[in-house]
């Protein structure tokens, strides 16, 4: 039977986030004996957020240098747990902090690592990784002889664990914190109002070249297109896309919409966001934009033209009509 370490670092509040919480609903599915791993500033309170789970072990490594995102105290602590632990297998959810981190751990443990992992479970008998290869166009199914194997497991494809908070038993696991060179004075972040990309959001609002292109009064509206935009995304909470079109607009001395980056680009070469609807409007929805919504549940569509890319069995709705028109009417209504 696999032994399996559950890898999660704790937030500032030390509880356990989402993405913690589905890793955790996928290792108590693979079904072997579990022990949870934690490292943070405070680690009790995610123990007891998930003592009724299950898991045979609690092993924690607390403190404040394990607090910050920094790879060399990152590193210390997952390797520490992960030789605590002794499992065959280790799980941990694909945040950003653990995707720079694990990989390291994994060559000085002598094992391997697959990341992006979407699905791991039991195939004819044996654990296996299920992961997607070339921009997300064809999906494999892998598994690995190597142990200890990790696997990073992508946000949103496990539902999270849920169940009553209880008092977990932690085996505290005492690690000097290695010397870092870099010290955290505070964090700048945009405010949230101003994020445009959010991966949680049910809707994904994509804006393509067209609102950007001139209208039938023969003028651009890039102005009017912005005001349209921000006013929807603030009263949906949507995530914003982009086509390649309109992100690299910029770069080409066009009339552009000033808070789209290329970070915002849905596509082959871009993103593939998983939301349960999306809208893409002014977009003509050819073949390379419409593979990043490969996992987009409801698919629909504003386009002025009847006979466009997502006429073509691409959209299960699609509005011939002047996007400007239909989002002024959306926003009207939503400001109700
Ligand atoms: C190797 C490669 C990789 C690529 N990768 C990507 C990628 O990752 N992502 C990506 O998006 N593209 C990608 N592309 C580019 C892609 O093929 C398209 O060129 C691009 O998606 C077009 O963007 P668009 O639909 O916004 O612009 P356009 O093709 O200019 O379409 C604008 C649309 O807006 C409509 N429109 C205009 N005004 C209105 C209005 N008032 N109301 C409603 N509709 C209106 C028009 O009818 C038109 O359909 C890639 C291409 C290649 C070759």
């Amino acid at each position: 039977m696999e032994t399996i370490l559950l890898l999660a670092h704790t937030e500032p509040d030390g509880t356990l986030a989402k993405p913690a919480l589905e890793a955790l609903t996928a290792a108590l599915a693979l079904g072997g004996e579990l022990t949870i791993g934690l490292a943070g500033a405070e680690t009790a309170p995610a123990a007891n957020q998930v003592a009724a789970c299950g898991a045979k072990r609690y092993l924690a490594v607390t403190g404040e240098p394990f607090a910050q995102a920094r790879y060399s105290t990152d590193t210390a602590a997952a390797e520490a747990l992960c030789r605590a632990a002794g499992a065959s297998i280790v799980l941990a959810p694909s945040t950003s902090r653990w995707a720079r981190a694990l990989a390291g751990v994994a060559c000085r443990l002598g094992g391997r690592i697959d990341t992006h992992a979407t699905n791991f479970a039991k195939q004819n008998g044996a654990p296996a990784v299920t992961r997607w290869f070339y921009r997300q166009r064809m999906e494999a199914v892998l598994s690995r002889a190597q142990r200890p194997w990790m696997v990073l497991l992508d946000p949103g494809c496990f539902a999270p664990w849920s169940g009553p908070a209880g008092e977990a038993n932690v085996e505290a696991v005492p690690l000097d914190a290695p010397p870092t060179r870099t010290e955290v004075t505070g964090v700048q972040a945009p405010k949230a109002d101003e994020q445009t990309i959010r991966p949680d959001a049910k809707l994904l609002f994509v804006a393509g070249a067209g609102w950007t292109k001139k209208q039938a009064d023969g003028a651009v509206h890039a102005a009017e297109a912005e005001g349209l935009i921000r006013g929807f995304l603030r009263a949906s909470k949507a995530s914003l896309g982009g086509s390649k079109s309109l992100v690299d607009l910029s770069g080409e001395g066009e009339a552009v919409l000033r808070f789209m980056t290329h970070l915002n680009q849905v596509g082959q070469t871009g993103s593939t966001p998983r939301h349960p609807k999306g809208l893409s409007t002014c977009c003509h929805g050819e073949e390379p934009h419409v593979v990043g919504w490969r996992f987009i549940h409801q698919r629909r569509a504003i386009n002025l033209d009847a006979n466009c890319g997502w006429a073509r069995g691409k959209a299960d709705v699609l509005y011939v009509a002047d996007a400007f028109e239909v989002m002024r009417r959306v926003n009207e209504l939503l400001a109700r």
